[in-house]
Order: C-alpha cells, then structure tokens, then sequence
C-alpha cells in the first residue's frame, strides 16, 4: 500500500467514524422538537414515536458499523489475501471458480454478521410495537427469497466485474460503469413485473370513488393513467405508504392497501396525487442520470484507490485477484454512507417538488396536512428529525416541513388554487 493510499483509507474510515458517533449521540439526545409541532401532535405522541425511531436508528447504525468493522478486520488482518490464496489452492489455481467460491464465502458471513440487526429491527421490534401481521416463518420466506435473489444477482455482478478488469485493466471501471448503468435502466423496467410479485399480490383499483377520483387527478396532471394498484401490504405490516415505480410501459403507481382500508378519501387523494406528481415530473428517470453519474464516479474513484493500494496485483496480467473484492466492497460500504447527503438531499428535493405539484392537483392543502399528521402519527415517523439525522439520513422531507409547506400554500394568493374547477 503507497502512503497516499493508507491516506485516502485512514481519511474515509475517520470521516465514517464521525459521521456514525454523531450519528449515535443525536439518536441518543435528539433535543427538543420545533414549537410549531405542538399545533399538531400531544407530547406523548412526538415521545413514543421518539422512542421506536430510537430504537430502529441504533439497530441501522450498529448494522453498519458491524459490517464494516468485519469488513475492515479482513482487508487489515490480511485474512482477505490469505482466504483467497486458500480458495485458489482449493480449485487448483482455476480462477473463476475460486472467485465464485471467494464472492459466495463473503456474501454468506456479511449475511450472518447482519442477520442479527436485520432480525431484531424487521422482526422483534415490529412485533413489540404492534407493526407486524407476520408470523416467524413467514419472515423467514421472505429472508430466504430476497437473499437468494440479491446471491444470485450480485454474484452475476461480480463475476462480470472481476471478468472486465481482465478484459480492460486500465479502464474496466468505464465500462463496468456502463454495464451497471444499462442494468439499472433494465431492472428499474422489469422490477415491477418480476420482483415485486414474488413478494406481494397487486390488484388494480376497481372500486368507483378511488377510480374516479384517479381519473380526475390524472386527466389535470396530464397522464395516461392506467390503472393504480393496490398491494396487499397489510400481510407483513399495520404500516401505511404508497410509491411510483418502473420505466416507460411498467410505470405504475402502488397504494398500500392499509392506505385505503385506514385513510379517508381526501388523505387518499392527496397520495395519488403525491405519486402522480412523481410521474409528470419524471423524478424516476432524473433519479436514474443522477444514479448513473455517481456509478461512474464511484468506480472511477475505486479504481484509482484500488491501483494505489494493490499497485503489484493490478500491475499483473489477467482478471484482479479474488482477494480484491473485500477492499473494493469496503470502499464501495464507506463512501456510499458518506454519500448519503447528497442523495438524500437530492431526493428530498424531488419529494419537496411533488408535494408543490400535489397540492396544485388537489388544491386541497388541508387534506395533504390531515395527512402527513395522520401518517406520522399510525407509522411512528419522527415530526422533526435531528438536523443532522435528516441531513444524512432522510429521503423525505420531516413531516413538520412538509405540513408547514401545505400551510404556506394555502395562505399564499395562490392563482392556481382552484378547485373543482
Ligand atoms: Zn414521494
């Protein structure tokens, strides 16, 4: 390792360290929330959800410090060389075997390592709270088939990626970059019609008030609609949400169906009308060039780390030695935490602008209110996270924002406010 590599590892590991104590100490003291939340939730409704949002932000920090300190210990003790070396001996040199054999040992103890957090957050806290319809062996389904898929899938990542650093050694990163980037167009189509039904069964809205009311929005936002769909969600959870999926003929916007059994029509509307301006605005396809920009970013970084610190192995002909996949995954694990702000504020910007465009849909500023008190108050949502928590963490704006932004838009001379109109 050159000194300028140890540098670059020391710099990301102190920046992650920091960010995961600040982390912990504003989980632990979130300080007092904005007067203003007090127009709209008791005390004791801002403490209890306080409390399980406590609890579900330490099991997601302490999942992530246990994967990369496993992680770390493999690069720093060696173990990841000398594993490998192992593995080659056992496949008797032949390299893509071993790499198969290598990828899946990794992926199996980082699954054992997680399993924990995963289990106790998803799981026991759900049930404690009063969250989960589930039973054990129905979580346990669920486990199995999204690990399988995410074995299945990112092994086929790998072997491709280790496959183009034989192919190209001075450039693979560009190319794996568009390989990923082509992969995200076709998984963010085909998600809807091959996953999503592994795991949930989807109705289209048949019932009239919802489908009309669906056909009126969709005609002032200027879609071709379809149909909505409704997701049996209430299987796994009491929780409820909605979101806006897929790519070109797959699009489709997906209410839980705990939104419309546990929600009064105008809370519904104003969701509808939330995904729908999701849709005019084209955030999936913005989110995707976004996506595609940091990919390329990120490989080209990880290569140049990767040239400094394994400088002997890379300079050797043919694909990168297994051993590089444990650095190449604690590179890719610290500097996607590190770069959660600006994905997050990119998102909550776009969730900001559907809301505006909701609100111009609906003109019902009230309803969107009744909503997000109403959301925050069944899920537990934190009304006004820590800055720094939101800041890092949060994809959406803080409920105390986005119902102070409906307030704001119902009093401003609004000249597009007009409805029934
Ligand atoms: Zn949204």
């Amino acid at each position: 390792m050159t000194a300028r590599a140890g540098i670059i590892w020391t710099t990301l590991l102190i920046l992650a360290g920091i960010f995961s104590l600040a982390f912990i100490f504003f989980t632990l003291f979130p300080g007092q929330v904005p007067d203003a939340a007090w127009q709209y939730f008791s005390p004791v409704e801002v403490e209890r959800a306080r409390r399980y949002q406590q609890i579900m932000r330490l099991v997601s920090i302490l999942a992530f410090l246990a994967k990369t300190a496993f992680l770390v210990w493999l690069v720093y003790s060696a173990r990841a060389a000398y594993w490998s070396d192992g593995v080659l001996r056992l496949t008797g040199g032949r390299y893509y075997p071993a790499l198969v054999i290598y990828f899946g040992l990794i992926w199996l103890l980082l699954k054992v390592v997680g399993l924990p957090f995963n289990f106790y957050g998803s799981f026991i806290v759900q049930h404690q709270w009063g969250f989960a319809t589930q039973n054990l062996a129905s979580w346990w389904a669920d486990y199995l088939k999204s690990s399988f898929l995410d074995l299945i899938l990112s092994g086929a990542g790998v072997i491709l990626l280790f496959w183009v650093t034989g192919r190209w050694p001075h450039t693979w990163w560009a190319a794996a970059g568009l390989f990923l980037s082509g992969w995200l167009f076709v998984s963010t189509f085909l998600w809807p019609l091959l996953v999503a039904p592994l795991f949930n069964r989807f109705q289209p809205v048949t019932e009239g008030p919802v489908k009309t009311m669906v056909t009126q929005l969709a005609g002032r936002a200027g879609l071709k609609v379809k149909e909505i769909l409704v997701m049996d969600a209430s299987r796994r959870t009491t929780k409820a949400n909605a979101y806006f999926t897929g790519l070109g003929a797959t699009k489709r916007i997906v209410l839980y169906d705990t939104l419309l059994a546990n929600y009064p029509p105008d809370e519904v509307e104003a969701v509808v009308a939330h995904e729908m301006a999701h849709w005019q605005r084209g955030h999936i396809v913005r989110g995707l060039l976004w996506g595609i920009l940091a990919n390329f970013l990120l490989l080209g970084l990880l290569y140049a780390v990767l040239k400094l610190t394994f400088t002997y192995e890379i300079a050797r002909p043919g694909p990168y030695p297994p051993h590089l996949l444990v650095a190449m995954l604690l590179f890719l694990q610290l500097v996607s935490f590190l770069g959660q702000p600006v994905q997050n504020a990119i998102s909550r910007r776009y969730e900001t602008e559907a809301d505006q465009v909701a609100l111009e849909l609906t003109g019902n500023p009230r309803a969107m209110i009744k909503l997000q008190v109403d959301l925050t108050r069944k899920n537990l949502g934190d009304v006004a996270p820590p800055p720094f928590i939101e800041w890092l963490t949060s994809s959406h704006p803080s409920p105390l924002d986005r119902i102070q932004a409906s307030e704001k838009w119902g009093q401003d001379d609004n000249p597009r406010y007009s409805r029934g109109q």
